[in-house]
């Protein structure tokens, strides 16, 4: 059973689905006047994260994502650079798509843009207004918190204490709006601005709140009550609050079942965000860092934690990564040589501990996503494996298990979006060897171009015809050079064989 941990409740608890075997899950979107910075990134990686194991535990997943394309930032943005909101909607949003897809996170199956539901805003807002929940002010919709008595509930906020800050503001002098009846109110709808977009609606001429599309989106495409509503934990209060408010208030009924929040993404233990200006884009650190590696950064940390992102700790996840890669590349190296020998292994006890692999990582992720416990499983069982396997030549009967052992570690690791074949089978992967290995085959063996992986394979050959022709003092040479590099050379009844250990 699937255990997850209800930003509500403040508990985890079971994870029952309202239809069996489906999962109506909503992730709120970004606003697109600026490219994605790697915080942002966390909070979509980790519910990519989320949602990819969902799948895999057999659900069918509908995941549903908005863009805010009408926001304050994004008409201040085109008013800076001359030219419409629109257009500068549209460009961040293009962008948007390509970071996630460079990340390997899924498209959602529903991404709807926010200027192409207005109508179901109005219609929503129309009930709220109806309802008594909601009402204008020339031209502009608040509703009305405290017509909505839970309101509070999510984010565990007294609403009397809330009007008292608010009181405290208001006698520092600092901008109340004294349209609305209570400070606490929220705007659904802002009357039109000259120059800004705008649409129809039946207070006039005027754009929505953002709390409001998220209300209306969700319960389109989803229909209420889903199962899951996610987004960073910074969106508890006030987002996420008003749109439960909203949504429960018209429809009289519960919005999502379960609250996810992911944990803030820091740089040296501050939130990284646009305001304070320490961030960094995902597209810059992309350049740099296959998102494998970012991805594997990420899983290292619970997704409710905080995470300090540090160019070290990129690297230590590009070593550990590595690590994994490199031992689906020594299990096809065994598999490819196995012979017509009686088998060295202890295959009942492998197809045990493949099993017991595949249930700890289970255990760990129905654990409200235990990443990183999960991961320590596959670790662990990588290192069995390897205790098992080290120095021995596979049967052709241990082919099958073994296979299965190399499909497990792939299957896990793919949940995650991490493909560790295709990176081991990449010459320009991050297990690639070092690029000095060129010249230390240059100066040895006489290799001429520039490839790592062909420079690896002259200074072998060197290696060979200087054992042959009994020349010890190059042989050495060559071994002593390689495992500077961080390279081990095993010598086995198929010949040289080399590994990368970074
Ligand atoms: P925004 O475009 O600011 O609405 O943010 C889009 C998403 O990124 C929201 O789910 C935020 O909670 C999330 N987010 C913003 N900053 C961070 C951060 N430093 N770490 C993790 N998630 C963040
Ligand atoms: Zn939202």
């Amino acid at each position: 059973m699937i255990r997850l941990y209800n930003t509500k409740t403040r508990e985890k608890a079971d994870f029952e689905t309202i239809e069996r075997g489906k999962v109506g899950m909503y992730v709120c979107g970004p606003t697109v006047y600026n490219y994605i910075h790697v915080g942002n990134a966390r909070t979509f990686i980790s519910f990519d994260n989320i949602r990819r194991y969902l799948m895999w535990r057999g659900f069918d997943v509908k995941f549903v994502q908005n863009v805010t394309d009408v926001d304050d930032k994004i008409i201040a943005k085109s008013l800076e650079e001359g030219r419409s909101a629109a257009e500068v909607a549209a460009e961040y949003t293009e962008a948007f798509i390509e970071d996630m897809r460079r990340a390997n996170v899924l498209d959602p199956d529903v991404r709807p843009k926010a200027t192409e539901e207005i109508p179901e805003m109005i219609e929503l807002i129309g009930e709220l207004v109806d309802g008594g929940h909601a009402y204008e002010v020339e031209g502009d919709v608040y509703f009305s918190v405290r017509s909505f008595s839970d309101y509070g509930a999510l984010s565990g906020r007294n609403v009397d204490e809330m009007e008292a800050g608010h009181r405290e503001l208001r006698a520092d002098g600092k901008g109340i709006e004294d349209r609305k009846r209570d400070p606490l109110d929220f705007a659904l709808w802002k009357a039109a601005k000259p120059g800004e977009p705008a649409w129809d609606s039946p207070w006039g001429q005027g754009r929505p709140g953002w709390h409001i599309e998220c209300s209306a989106m969700s319960r389109k495409y989803l229909g209420l009550p889903f199962d899951i509503h996610g987004g960073g934990g910074d969106l508890v209060f006030p987002h996420h609050e008003n749109e439960r408010a909203q949504s429960e208030a018209a429809c009289g009924c519960t919005f999502a079942n379960h609250w996810m929040h992911g944990g803030m993404l820091q740089i040296n233990s501050e939130k990284m965000s646009k305001s304070l200006g320490n961030f960094k884009l995902l597209r810059e650190v992309l350049e740099v860092t296959r998102p494998e590696v970012l991805r594997f950064l990420m899983l290292q940390t619970h997704y409710r934690s905080p995470l300090d992102f540090s160019n070290e700790r990129l690297a230590e996840a590009a070593s550990a990564l590595c690590r994994i890669e490199n031992a689906v590349k020594n299990l096809d190296w065994l598999l490819d040589n196995a012979e017509d020998i009686p088998s060295p292994l202890d295959l009942r006890a492998l197809i045990e501990r493949t099993r017991a692999a595949k249930m700890g990582f289970i255990l760990a992720m129905d654990d409200d996503f235990n990443t990183c416990k999960a991961l320590g499983e596959v670790f662990d069982f990588i290192a069995d494996v390897n205790a098992q396997t080290a120095g021995k030549t596979l049967s052709l009967s241990d082919v099958p298990p073994v296979r299965d052992v190399r499909a497990l570690i792939v299957e896990l690791m793919g949940v995650f979006g991490i493909d560790v074949e295709a990176a081991a089978d990449a010459a320009d992967g991050a297990c690639a060897y070092p690029a000095e290995v060129v010249a230390l085959a240059a100066d040895i063996a006489g290799y001429e171009g520039a490839d790592a992986a062909e420079a690896v394979d002259a200074l072998l050959a060197a290696r060979a015809d200087a054992r042959a022709a009994k020349d010890w003092a190059c042989a050495d040479a060559v071994r002593d050079g390689l495992c500077g590099l961080g390279f081990v050379i095993e010598d086995t009844p198929q010949g040289a064989r080399v590994t990368y250990e970074g």
